[in-house]
């Protein structure tokens, strides 16, 4: 599933093929929609921001088209002229005179009140997030501190959309190595140091994966796996799908345990 990170690169890349365009052609054809296509012909897009993963496009004449995902939906962005030979379902599709711009296979579409967004049922109900401008470190160290989240185990809380929204299966990982956090221990097991170094790690690793197409490493090490012809999936993090590999910090072997059936790899010396 795609998380934070790379709903909000996609929310950028629409963005900048829609709003404000001159949009020529919009079809809606998913039933939860295709109602309410009336309402937007002729309509604007004026801006497309992401909310955690929920990507949220605004029309001129107060609608949003709120869109989450899941597990198999799809956004793409081609010239107008790309042949389109995709076996999705195709749920949504805008046309600008250059570019065709679809939303595949998702199931959970709304068109809503630009001013309901905040109480959309889903939105509502998550936790701060993590890409956000206002949710600095002390935001982040705030609700570790929680008594939401105080007493839940790192592993768990990192995933929890309620706690932290935004993060998903390699932010988790990425993110606890580099904090140096045990994925089995609890907020109120931790000093105040380490709680903000975990504050801080989930901003950093979250925005650097926003910033760089999803990789959590540092240039040289991007660099330097590159030059080694190494495969993206051991370069691109620290430790998520690095098990069995050596830890770039300490050479101990990285190891991948379960949780809810969803992996984690982490370094047992480094998050000792
Ligand atoms: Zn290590």
């Amino acid at each position: 599933m795609p998380e934070g990170p790379e709903i909000k690169r996609a929310a950028d890349r629409i963005s900048k093929a829609l709003a404000g365009q001159e949009v020529e052609k919009i079809r809606f054809l998913y039933p939860s929609i295709s109602k309410h296509q009336k309402l937007i012909s002729g309509a604007k897009v004026t801006s497309v921001n992401s909310h955690a993963k929920a990507m949220l496009i605004n029309f001129d004449n107060g609608f949003t088209l709120y869109s989450h995902n899941q597990l198999y939906g799809k956004w793409t962005i081609n010239m107008r002229t790309t042949a389109n030979r995709s076996r999705r379902s195709l749920r949504v599709e805008f046309l600008t005179s250059k570019k065709a711009i679809r939303l595949w296979s998702a199931t959970d579409i709304e068109l809503i009140s630009t001013d309901k967004v905040k109480s959309h049922p889903f939105i509502k109900n998550l936790g701060p997030d993590v890409l956000c401008d206002f949710v600095d470190y002390s935001v982040l160290s705030d609700r570790l501190q929680s008594k939401d989240c105080r007493n839940r185990m790192a592993a768990h809380l990192m995933l929890d959309q309620k706690s932290f929204a935004g993060l998903g299966n390699y932010l988790r990982s990425e993110i606890l190595f580099f904090a140096n956090i045990n994925p089995h221990l609890k907020p109120r097991e931790l000093d105040s140091n380490s709680l903000l170094k975990w504050a801080m790690s989930i901003k950093d690793i979250s925005m650097r994966a926003y910033l760089n197409n999803g990789i959590t490493v540092s240039k040289d090490i991007e660099e330097q796996g590159k030059l080694n012809g190494e495969p993206r999936r051991y370069w691109r993090h620290y430790v998520f799908t690095r098990n069995d590999r050596p830890c770039r910090i300490c050479s101990s072997k990285i190891v991948r345990l379960r949780f809810g059936g969803r992996r984690l790899d982490y370094c047992p010396t480094c998050q000792d």
